[in-house]
C-alpha cells in the first residue's frame, strides 16, 4: 500500500506551486516564506508580511495562509490563483509600496495584471480593481497569461486538488471522525 503523509501532501504541493510561480511569474525574485493552511473567516487566504520568525528575531519571514475549506470545492487553478494573489502582496511588501491595512492599491492591481490575474472586487470581470476587499477573476486561457499556461504546464503536476477540509463529510461522527469546537 502506498504510504501517504497527510501533512506533507498539501504543504509540499503548495510549496512546489510557489516555486514554479516564483520562477515563471516573478523571475525568482521572491524570498522564502512560510505557508500555512488554516480556515480564515470569509476569505480564501491572506498575506502577513514579516509575521513569522525565530524567537531571537534573527530570522523573519512572511506568511501566506490559504483556507482549506475551499480546496475541495474550487477548481485547483482557482485555489492556486489565490496563492498567486497573495504572492503579489508578498512581492509588493518587498519591492513595492503597499498601502496601510491590506488595501489593494493601484500598484498591486497592475502587478496582478502582469501575472495574468484580473483584480475585481466582485470576483467577476468588471468589478473595482482597487479597494479593501478585492479578489480576482480568471479570464480565458489567452487572457490569463502567464498564470494559466504556467499552472497547466508546471504547477498542476503535483496538484493538491483532491485534498482539503471535508466540509460536507456527511456527519463526521458516523465515520469515526471528530469535529472540533470552533
Ligand atoms: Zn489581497
Amino acid at each position: 500500500m502506498m504510504k501517504i503523509n497527510p501533512t506533507k501532501k498539501p504543504y509540499s504541493g503548495l510549496d512546489h506551486a510557489y516555486a514554479v510561480f516564483n520562477a515563471e511569474l516573478f523571475g525568482d525574485e521572491l524570498p522564502s516564506y512560510l505557508i500555512s493552511i488554516q480556515r480564515v473567516k470569509k476569505a480564501y487566504g491572506y498575506f502577513a508580511g514579516g509575521r513569522f520568525g525565530s524567537k531571537d528575531g534573527a530570522f523573519v519571514t512572511d506568511e501566506i495562509a490559504l483556507n482549506p475549506s475551499h480546496f475541495s470545492v474550487r477548481p485547483t487553478e482557482q485555489t492556486l490563483s489565490t496563492l498567486v494573489h497573495e504572492m503579489v502582496h508578498l512581492w509588493q511588501h518587498h519591492f513595492g509600496k503597499p498601502s496601510r491595512g491590506g488595501y489593494h492599491n493601484r500598484e498591486w492591481a497592475e502587478k496582478m495584471h502582469s501575472v495574468g490575474l484580473a483584480p475585481s472586487s466582485t470576483g467577476e470581470p468588471g468589478g473595482n480593481e482597487t479597494g479593501q476587499r478585492v479578489t480576482h477573476s480568471l479570464l480565458s486561457e489567452d487572457h490569463s497569461r502567464p498564470f494559466m499556461p504556467s499552472w497547466r504546464r508546471k504547477a498542476s503536476t503535483r496538484s493538491m486538488s483532491s485534498w482539503g477540509r471535508r466540509e460536507k463529510a456527511g456527519g463526521a461522527s458516523q465515520e469515526g471522525g471528530e469535529q472540533d469546537m470552533l
